[in-house]
């Protein structure tokens, strides 16, 4: 029987360990020291670095890159299950060296660079010597890539890009921009004369790229590349995303069961009031399908791949925004005005929910791609009726067992009762 929903003791073992290191080392440098990763203090950075060796003996490190591209290659299933423990805390990704967005570029680096452009980019974001961010999105619009003109020109031995980027996620604190062109994915440093960062947004940055010069070999991937590329970031990113939202969701739902048993109103326990258990008893059903679906999602890739996943993915992506959005709201609502502060982290997960139906693709979009592909496994019903039409299948039922009732007339003759009953 193949069905199994166990861990193996072996990597619960591991599990155990990131949980254990998330809680007693990640959480507090969080706290004193938040985006440590990223403080340019030598001091600081020297004790970033000693955790993080620690995660590197433990063999832990860019948990998300697959053996050949060399991670340690848990596959995608393992990873759902360390994410769950890792989407906890805030800081945790970049202890673990499998922060977005420098995941998704060392993948396409890892997949698609030449040895020497690894050599030059990917070692040093893998060592977080450098950090990225992903340039593909445009002002004019989002959700549809034909709409994309960033555009590359051959000039010698030069490429020339030309174009205007929005909501390149720390864009401005990046070394590098992997920039999405029309004709290829190009790499581009970011002090490269003619990348303009703009002053808005702060985070999420509107950069023109006029007239910006870069050597032939800071293409990556083939000319006319640049949507496999993409594809390939984006698939894995999502699901990623996913497993770390099932953290995210499971900490609003402690913190709200939490609060339920601790908060007397009108006689009891607010936990004992039934409009309550039912926003708990939701979010614990809701939880679980999405752990379900992305885990068996997450199997389905380590079976196949992320292409033949994606209709799954897809729906796994639109599913995650939901669920969040229903459980933080519910976890918010039974924290009561404590929960609309930013004095515990329910309000901000709240805030964050419609960010998870846009980022890496609206929720339209998704479902409409689930929609098609599903679809594709159907045909239209001859005639009027659809195949299960009740009268149809009737008809149809006594033809079949006409030979049956022909055969045996006392069968024959409860049939009929059993028809004239109707
Ligand atoms: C937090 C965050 C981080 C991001 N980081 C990055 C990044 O690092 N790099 C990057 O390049 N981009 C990034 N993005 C941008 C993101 O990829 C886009 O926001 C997304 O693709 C949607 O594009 P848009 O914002 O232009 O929305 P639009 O395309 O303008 O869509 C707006 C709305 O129109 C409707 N709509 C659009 N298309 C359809 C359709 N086909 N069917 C039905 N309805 C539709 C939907 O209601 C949709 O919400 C980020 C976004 C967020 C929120």
């Amino acid at each position: 029987m193949a069905w199994d929903f166990s861990t193996d003791p072996e990597f619960q073992e591991k599990l155990d360990w990131v949980d254990r290191f998330c809680q007693e080392k990640v959480e507090p440098l969080d706290f004193v020291f938040p985006h440590a990763v990223r403080w340019p203090e030598p001091v600081v950075k020297a004790y970033v670095r000693e955790l993080q060796q620690e995660v590197k003996d433990q063999g832990l490190w860019a948990i998300f890159l697959d053996r050949e591209l060399g991670g340690p290659g848990f596959g995608q299933l393992r990873l759902a299950l360390l994410n769950e423990v890792i989407g906890r805390y805030p800081g945790a990704p970049a202890m673990f060296g499998a922060a977005a967005p420098d995941t998704g570029n060392m993948e396409i680096l890892a997949a698609y660079g030449t040895e020497e452009q690894k050599k030059r980019w990917l070692e040093p974001l893998l060592n977080q010597d450098m950090f990225s961010a992903y340039s593909m999105t445009e002002p004019q619009g989002g959700s549809d890539p034909n709409l994309f003109k960033t555009h590359a020109e051959r000039d010698g031995d030069e490429w020339i890009i030309n174009g205007e980027k929005w909501f390149t996620s720390a864009g401005r604190v990046a070394d590098l921009l992997f920039v999405m062109c029309t004709n290829g994915m190009f790499v581009v440093p970011r002090t490269t004369p003619g990348v303009e960062i703009m002053p808005e947004p702060r985070n999420h940055n509107h950069i023109i790229y006029r007239d910006v010069r870069v050597p032939l070999d800071h293409l990556l991937g083939p000319e006319n590349g640049a949507k496999v590329l993409a594809q390939r970031r984006l698939g894995g990113g999502r699901i990623h995303h996913a497993m770390r939202t099932i953290a995210q969701c499971k900490l609003a739902f402690d913190i709200m069961c939490e609060r339920a048993l601790s908060r007397e109103s009108h006689g009891r326990i607010i936990a004992e009031h039934q409009m309550v258990q039912e926003k708990i008893a939701e979010s614990y059903a809701a939880i679980k399908m999405l752990r379900l679906f992305v885990l068996e999602t997450a199997w389905k890739i380590d079976q196949t791949s992320t292409l033949e996943a994606r209709t799954d993915i897809a729906a796994v992506k639109f599913t995650m925004a939901k669920v969040l959005r229903e459980v933080s709201y519910n976890a918010l609502h039974i924290l009561g005005s404590l929960g609309t502060t930013d004095l515990t982290p329910i309000q901000a997960m709240y805030a964050s929910a419609p960010t998870m139906g846009i980022a890496d693709g609206v929720d339209e979009v998704h479902k409409a791609t689930v929609a098609r592909r599903v679809l594709h496994g159907y045909r239209p019903h001859d005639g009027y009726w659809p195949t299960e039409y009740i009268p149809a299948k009737r008809e149809e039922a006594w033809r079949r067992m006409r030979p049956v009732l022909d055969a045996r007339p006392d069968l024959a003759r409860a049939a009929e009762k059993y028809a004239a009953r109707r």
